[in-house]
């Protein structure tokens, strides 16, 4: 799996927005909902796989904290912090195959 880091990880909250820029060049841009809504910690998925929709209309971003190389932990304003974001996860998420990701 292609486990590149990013060179850089950006917070726009004004915008509501995760800005990663990739040594490809490329920019995924991924809202902070989205973010709130893939959470693939165990409790998320439990839920998910029973049909509980996450509460994610007013979920911002309030911490991030970087896990070495392999990615980032992401604290939500609703106090949810167990959610861990692998690079390539998140490159997922960002192209619409967060499902795709975790179901693999
Ligand atoms: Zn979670």
């Amino acid at each position: 799996m292609n486990s590149d880091m990013p060179l850089s990880i950006k917070l726009k909250k004004r915008a509501s927005l995760l800005e990663l820029s990739w040594s490809e060049g490329d920019v995924d841009q991924i809202s902070e909902q989205n973010l709130r809504r893939y959470c693939a910690c165990s409790g998320c998925r439990a839920k998910k796989q029973v049909g509980v929709e996450l509460m994610t209309d007013n979920a911002s971003v309030t911490d991030m904290v970087l896990m070495g190389t392999t990615g980032v932990q992401i604290k939500f304003s609703d106090g949810h912090d167990r959610g861990i974001y692998p690079w390539g996860y998140l490159r997922a998420i960002a192209k619409g195959e967060g499902e795709v990701f975790l179901n693999d």
